[in-house]
């Protein structure tokens, strides 16, 4: 029988729906104000979770929902980190 572990949620700062870490993207705001994307989820800082999904990222950059969460500018750099690695994603499962 598999045991079902209790797996964290999160939520999507763009359209509220709730993932698992692992399928979010968490950028975070480091303590000294810088903001990137942090694929280990490990990165100390406040953290905002976004779907890997490119309507989720454009919308948050649209709308700089992203800066409003955590209170800093976003670099474009964190979107196109974003947009960059769905493409490879979709890439892999052809
Ligand atoms: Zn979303």
């Amino acid at each position: 029988m598999v045991k079902k572990r209790k797996v964290p949620m999160r939520k999507c700062v763009v359209c509220q729906e709730a993932a698992e870490k692992k399928d979010l993207f968490r950028v975070v705001r480091s303590p000294e104000g810088e903001v990137s994307l942090d694929p280990t989820g490990k990165k100390n800082g406040r953290g905002a979770y976004l779907s890997k999904k490119e309507s989720c990222v454009k919308k948050a950059k649209d709308k700089n929902l992203l800066s409003r969460h955590l209170g800093v500018a976003v670099p474009e750099e964190v979107f196109d980190q974003m947009i960059t690695e769905l493409g490879e994603q979709a890439h892999a499962a052809e």
